[in-house]
């Protein structure tokens, strides 16, 4: 049986207050709109939010099952789960 372990590399980012602000700023620029949740094609766990403004590509990988995606979030619409 491996016994080994797998050292988990943590950085840690200082962030500015420049970054912050417009952080704060995105988040009330959707105050109050409806999010749709973008769900992982295959397994449905949530990969993000998006506003009505959302348009263009996205990729990357879902945490829980490992798959890698590309997707339009202006066309994504949730695939039913059977
Ligand atoms: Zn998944």
């Amino acid at each position: 049986m491996n016994t080994k372990t797998k050292r988990l590399s943590i950085r840690q980012f200082e962030i500015t207050p420049e970054v912050l602000a417009r952080i704060r700023g995105d988040i009330d620029a959707v105050q109050g709109e409806q999010s749709k949740d973008i769900r992982c094609a295959y397994c449905g766990r949530l990969i993000l939010r998006k506003f009505p403004d959302a348009q263009g590509h996205i990729s990357g990988k879902c945490a829980k099952c490992g798959r890698e995606y590309t997707i339009n979030v202006a066309n994504w619409r949730r695939v039913p789960q059977y």
